[in-house]
């Protein structure tokens, strides 16, 4: 299972779909991505393998963006199958997610969710995440970065999860507890990785997230690092890849 992301001057697509295979190795039953053009959030999403996706991408949507986030899926929560893959949206359409890892509590979550009005269309724990994150948004009328945190706080389980939310299209968020998470810092770009091997050629420098932090990674502001239990701020740690 494996998570890749981009956001930067470059076209997104062949960054996150090359990005993928290169994470082939840590297996996986299903494939999707998400791009945003500027104006619309596109989404492509199978069961099978990186090239089913491409073939499924040139059927379906166009592939510009300078935005992108794409899943290699190892299925624990519902069947490998179309649905099922990531990415996921949220129910009002504007948030959308990437997780490797288990919400433990995911099926309380969604009770609660589905009495306050939300509909699910996959049987995956991520998809509750997304729409709880949305809620939480929505209840407590705080920025997506805070909103994410809240939602993690109330989640019991592992991840490596990253989300984009259309109507904040300059940045992405991402949080990591127990699966890993590599952000690489390029010239007004950043990219997103379970390892460095998807960005090792576009740039040598990577932070990789410990445990309970997030990021917001934005092309205005650089990339944010947070505690996500007590929201102290963590100074970057930047490597310089000798590989
Ligand atoms: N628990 C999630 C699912 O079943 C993510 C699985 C993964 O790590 O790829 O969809």
């Amino acid at each position: 299972c494996g998570i890749v992301g981009y956001i930067g001057k470059r076209e997104a697509y062949s960054i996150v779909m090359e990005g993928l295979k290169r994470l082939e190795y840590r297996g996986y039953d299903s494939a999707g991505i998400a791009l945003y053009d500027g104006a619309d959030l596109k989404l492509a999403k199978t069961k099978g393998k990186v090239i089913d996706l491409e073939n499924r991408v040139s059927n379906e949507i166009s592939t510009n963006g300078h935005v992108g986030i794409g899943h290699t899926r190892w299925a624990t929560h519902g069947v490998p199958n179309d649905v099922n893959s990531h990415p996921h949206y949220s129910n009002s359409g504007d948030l959308v997610i990437i997780h490797n890892g288990i919400i433990e509590n995911y099926e309380s979550i969604k009770k609660e969710l589905i009495n306050r009005g939300y509909t699910f269309h996959s049987d995956t724990d991520t998809e509750v995440l997304i729409n709880l994150i949305e809620d939480v948004k929505k209840n407590e009328k705080v920025k997506l970065g805070k909103a994410i945190q809240i939602a993690l706080n109330q989640v019991v389980g592992a991840y490596a999860i990253a989300v984009f939310d259309k109507n904040k299209p300059n940045e992405v968020v991402v949080a990591k507890l127990g699966s890993p998470l590599a952000i690489g810092m390029g010239e007004d770009e950043f990219f997103i990785a379970s390892d460095a091997s998807p960005f090792l050629e576009y740039t040598k420098k990577a932070i990789y997230l410990e445990d309970e932090e997030m990021a917001i990674i934005s092309m205005k502001k650089g990339v944010k690092i947070r505690k996500i239990k007590d929201d102290s701020l963590v100074a970057p740690y930047i490597q310089e890849l000798k590989i």
